[in-house]
């Protein structure tokens, strides 16, 4: 049967998506709006208003104006605490509602939101998690270094007006690892969701609204990365800019931040490897593997393990339970809970991925299985069928080069070297995760793999932990104690007691 969102999409009424500007919500200037069509279906969702330079600049005034003069920088921390927890409630209270506007933004099923990060309850206790650092990050007291009595404290105090700019892919996750931290630290938000993904995060907005943010502490402009994003970061009024996305993107923003020297965080891509030796389980680690480039989000994941590392001795037993394991991917419904992995997000990303299955053809590598468009009553989507590729090199296209669908490339290693050597042979470094019952050995390997967040015998994402990647996958950390200091300045303050240091 040919599925529709169209019963979901009215059930919610989902209206025109406006800005949020100064504490009012509002269309665009001239009127422009962007349509979304969802990609399971090519039904179209909803319209948004899409922001040009000049709504772009209303919106930061609007921020600048809560930070230079509102009360937010300036409140008790006890206020600015209780703001926080009443978001991780309300978010909390709507759960069912954040999740259909979910599925309908970008078509990741249901029975996937079980999984903790794509959870609203996740989203909350980010905000929850922040709103604990309101009262405990300071700064420290240092024994004067030259003569005198004097006193030698650090401050930190809010980074200023921050431009957010997220994905499509964990919407809610991603807009509260942001939006929480600038908030407890008494910054104020400007964000700009993906055009993939606005709808949840515009619902978001409303409830930090009724939460009792004041007016402008945050803005939501919605459109494309042109004009609205490009506008958002290249904007002179902005003190940091904080991004999550792909490496081409991440590249563009850290130019426009070199130019005006802002404060730039960037969480990127990944080739991350799943490294598994003889001793592991192995059925474990190649369902948990190829998982991770079919359930849920179809590989469109920054932490999806799209490298799988297997040592000689299991190589052919990994790819029979990983080929196994892609015959259990149901498509369809996002709401329907047999349905277990999501469409690619667009005919642009669908393309991508084809693309890359052929380039891996045309360069020696063995298609196990998938690879292929979805037809019959899913036709209208853009589905394909989880891809393996057997007898990958490490210098092929499609284990260096990041997929963000539905493939997994398996690479043979001799010995622990070797696995290392593969395994930090990328340009990438977000996520790893080692195989083995050696604890030794993991260990080992746990330090020696140039990666942020090594797991071993499993992975997930820890949102109160610190979480970014070595080399080309960012700039930066996000998570816990780590993104609460991103968001503030150290300032060093010298208290004379006596006459002498002046
Ligand atoms: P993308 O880079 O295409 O878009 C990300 C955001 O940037 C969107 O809001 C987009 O509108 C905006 N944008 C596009 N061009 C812009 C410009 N010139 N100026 C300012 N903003 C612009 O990425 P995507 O397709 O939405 O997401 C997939 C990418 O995100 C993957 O590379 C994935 O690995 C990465 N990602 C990383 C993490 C992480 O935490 N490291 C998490 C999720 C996704």
């Amino acid at each position: 049967m040919v599925i529709s969102i169209k019963p979901r999409r009215d059930a919610v009424g989902l209206g025109r998506g406006h800005l949020l500007v100064g504490g009012a919500w509002r269309s665009s200037r001239d009127g422009r709006t962007w349509r979304h069509t969802h990609p399971a279906t090519g039904e179209e969702v909803g319209e948004f208003a899409v922001a040009d330079a000049a709504d772009v600049d209303a919106a930061v005034r609007a921020a600048r104006h809560a930070f230079d003069e509102g009360p937010w920088p300036r409140c008790r921390a006890r206020e600015r605490i209780r703001v926080l927890r009443r978001i991780a409630d309300l978010i909390r209270e709507h759960s069912d509602e954040l999740l259909a506007l979910q599925a309908l933004d970008n078509s990741v099923p249901l029975s996937f939101s079980d999984a903790y990060v794509m959870s609203p309850g996740c989203a909350a206790d980010v905000f929850d998690h922040h709103a604990g650092w309101v009262d405990k990050l300071g700064g420290e007291t240092l024994p004067p270094y030259q003569g005198g009595d004097h006193l030698v404290f650090t401050l930190r105090e809010p980074i200023g007006v921050v431009a957010a700019v997220i994905p499509w892919n964990a919407p809610l996750l991603l807009a509260a690892q942001k939006i929480a931290p600038a908030l407890a630290t008494g910054c104020a938000v400007v964000l700009k969701p993906s055009e993939y993904a606005t709808f949840v995060v515009l619902r978001l907005a409303q409830l930090i609204d009724e939460a009792g943010a004041p007016p402008g502490v945050l803005n939501v402009v919605t459109g494309p990365g042109e004009p609205t994003g490009e506008a958002l970061v290249t904007h002179p009024s902005v003190d940091k800019i904080t991004f999550t996305g792909s490496r081409a993107v991440g590249r563009r923003i850290l130019h426009a931040a070199a130019d005006g020297i802002t404060r730039v965080s960037l969480e990127l891509g990944g080739k991350s490897p799943s490294i598994v030796f003889a001793d592991s389980d192995v059925y474990a680690a190649a369902a948990v593997t190829m998982g991770t480039v079919t359930v849920g989000l179809s590989g469109q994941a920054c932490v999806a393990h799209s490298r799988a590392l297997v040592q000689r001795e299991v190589y052919d037993e990994f790819l029979s339970i990983a080929a196994g394991a892609t015959a259990l991917v149901r498509y369809g419904d996002p709401f329907d809970a047999e349905t277990t992995a999501s469409p690619l997000i667009n005919g642009r990303q669908l393309e991508r991925v084809l693309g890359y299955v052929a380039h891996g053809q045309a360069e020696g590598a063995r298609l196990v299985c998938g690879g292929e468009r979805v037809g019959g009553d899913l036709a209208a989507g853009n589905f394909v069928t989880p891809a393996l590729f057997a007898d990958v090199a490490n210098d092929m296209t499609i284990a260096r080069e990041e997929i963000f669908g539905p493939v997994l490339g398996v690479i043979p290693f001799a010995d622990e070297q070797e696995a290392v050597r593969l395994a930090n042979d990328t340009e990438y470094g977000l996520a790893a995760t080692v195989w083995t019952t050696d604890v030794k050995r993991a260990v080992r390997l746990a330090r020696a793999v140039r990666a942020g967040t090594v797991g071993v015998n499993g992975y997930q994402v820890e949102p109160h932990a610190a979480f970014g990647g070595f080399g080309k996958s960012g700039l930066g950390r996000e998570g816990g104690r780590s993104s609460a200091e991103a968001f503030t300045e150290l300032k060093t303050v010298l208290l004379p007691t006596t006459e002498e240091l002046m």
